[in-house]
């Protein structure tokens, strides 16, 4: 459960970028897979592509062009005129003045204008006050890419200083609605955390919307003047909304977005009208139902992680991370509702580690359990003497191999048939224990100390000569002869008598060397007991 917190606390803290990020990129995935959105027929883009730019000339075109098109388009019936292109700057009076009326003839072109910044200021670009004054709506077209370059949302509203103008899409498309424009805190449509509109890509530029070439309807404008036939039928502008940008490579305004490296400004205002039309939005789920969906990920990962081995788990992990992505897929194919899935998947990664650590550590402590079991001696925890022999025998090998000294050291406790006798059996016993726990801790790391039998002990020093080893058996005699014990019974001490011996070069087998050291024991037992003997090799 505490990796499930830490994920709640990640969810609390959206700005948390790498989650955040995948977030995104999924997302950006799930546009590029997902099948084209249903387009209101009556959006068209007008493209300023190669072709128009070839034939009229270098940009930007005298505005006698684009008074001809508006023209043309109220001619032909076309429900609403927006440009893309800002009208700042004036050209020469001619081109102004015939833009300007055919702005008041239309009385259906929508105009953007932009939110700069001026020297650290933002300043409000507007059209020439002669156009704007005949423009049915104006609206800003400010579209920031995120981050990663890439332009996923929009502001709906922005507002700075005493003016606030709606997204040049968003006026259009609530003009063709029939409702004024809401105020930014009641739109009705979901937004990001921030407050901007995603934009809800409806498909690939060239696959989705009408497109016409705005040469191409010139042409036709020319040829119906003419009684000639029109490239372009002109009953297919009728009733139309139509988009008016450019989409020539190399000119500005051409941005990144989910689904195609390119992609023209005059795309997001199709897509943000089409969005409203049509009523398809992206909804990104609200806090609340993915952290819902956490819990619930958490809770089932726990589950899945506690019942099964790593290699099942995994498979699970797998299975259930990709489960969840499918059916964020499938939520986002169906309802364009946006579920988190870094969260979860990461969710479940962490939880997934985290029962494979603790399986391993479970399983590491099962291991050293069983093998003391069967190697240790219940009552003094030393070496079963069987397991001692062993480990004596790979020592007396690895002495003869790297030609170094080995010695061992045989303990029996003084006179303890009499603490049996005295004090019972179990005061034996725990005096016994407590003697194992001193000379326990009277070891080195190297050294390995081994029940013999009964009351005594037998300890192994590799790499320790015979003289070395005396200072080693006296430290452990005077330790057991100071302690004494409290037990419920008296005070019980008890001393040890030690016999040490060394390893003789010759020998292949460490016996001679412990029947010395037990020699050398008895030897200690004669001499008055609580005392170290040693036997030299011979
Ligand atoms: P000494 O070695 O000094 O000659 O005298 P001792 O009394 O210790 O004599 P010995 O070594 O022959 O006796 C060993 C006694 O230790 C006999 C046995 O009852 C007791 N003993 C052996 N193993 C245990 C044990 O696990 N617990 C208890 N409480 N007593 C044990
Ligand atoms: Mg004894
Ligand atoms: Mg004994």
């Amino acid at each position: 459960m505490g990796v499930l917190g830490l994920n709640l606390w990640l969810l609390s803290f959206p700005s948390l970028d790498p989650l955040e990020r995948l977030d995104r990129i999924t997302l950006d995935q799930f546009f590029k897979y997902r099948p084209p959105l249903r387009t209101d027929p009556s959006i068209v883009c007008i493209e300023i592509a190669e072709d128009s730019l070839l034939q009229i000339g270098r940009w930007p075109w005298p505005r006698q062009y684009h008074a001809a098109l508006t023209h043309a388009l109220q001619g032909w019936g076309a429900k609403a005129v927006v440009f893309d292109i800002l009208f700042s700057d004036p050209s020469s009076p001619s081109d102004d003045k015939a833009f300007a009326e055919a702005l008041a003839e239309s009385g259906r072109v929508y105009l953007p204008l932009v939110l700069e910044n001026h020297r650290g200021r933002p300043v409000w670009i507007h059209s020439l006050a002669s156009f704007e004054r005949h423009a049915k709506g104006v609206g800003h077209i400010n579209a920031t890419p995120d981050r990663d370059g890439i332009l996923r949302r929009v502001q709906p509203v922005l507002r700075e200083g005493s003016e606030q103008h709606p997204y040049l899409s968003l006026k259009v498309a609530y003009d063709l609605l029939g409702r004024p424009v809401p105020p930014p805190e009641r739109l009705p449509f979901p937004r990001d955390r921030d407050g901007s509109l995603l934009i809800n890509w409806a498909g690939r530029w060239t696959e989705t919307f009408r497109h016409y070439s705005y040469l191409d309807l010139l042409r036709s404008f020319e040829a119906v003047n003419h009684g000639r036939k029109p490239i372009v039928p002109p009953e297919l502008l009728r009733g139309k909304i139509c988009l008016i940008g450019l989409t020539a490579v190399g000119h500005t305004d051409l941005k990144a977005i989910p689904l195609e490296p390119v992609y023209p400004a005059m795309g997001f205002h199709a897509n943000v009208i089409n969005s409203l039309l049509t009523k398809q939005f992206v909804t990104p789920a609200p806090l609340f139902t993915n952290a819902l969906c956490l819990i619930g990920i958490g809770l089932i990962a726990t589950v899945l992680f506690m019942l099964f081995r790593p290699v099942i788990a995994s498979a699970a992990s797998l299975l259930l991370g990709g489960g969840w992505l499918g059916l964020a897929y499938f939520l986002f194919c169906c309802d364009s509702l946006w579920i988190s899935v870094a969260h979860p998947l990461f969710c479940i990664g962490s939880i997934f580690l985290a029962s494979v650590v603790y399986l391993q550590v479970a399983e590491e402590k099962t291991e050293e359990r069983l093998s003391d079991l069967a190697t240790r001696d219940g009552l003094t925890g030393l070496h079963v003497i069987r397991h001692f022999r062993g480990l004596l025998n790979e020592a007396t090998a690895e002495a003869r191999r790297r030609q170094a000294p080995l010695s061992v050291l045989m303990i029996d406790i003084d006179h303890f048939k009499q603490v049996n006798d005295t004090y019972g059996h179990p005061a034996g016993d725990r005096v016994l224990k407590q003697a194992a726990a001193i000379v326990q801790s009277s070891l080195r790391e190297s050294d390995d100390a081994g029940r013999y039998g009964g009351e005594e002990m037998i300890v192994m020093l590799p790499r320790t000569s015979l003289e070395a080893a005396l200072p080693i058996a006296e430290r452990i005699r005077a330790a057991v002869a100071q302690a004494t014990s409290d037990f419920r019974e008296g005070t019980i001490s008890v001393t040890v008598s030690i016999g040490a011996a060394t390893l003789d070069p010759d020998e292949t087998s460490p016996d001679p060397m412990v029947q010395r050291a037990d020699e050398a024991m008895y030897q200690a037992k004669q001499g008055g007991r609580n005392r170290v003997c040693r036997k030299p090799t011979t």
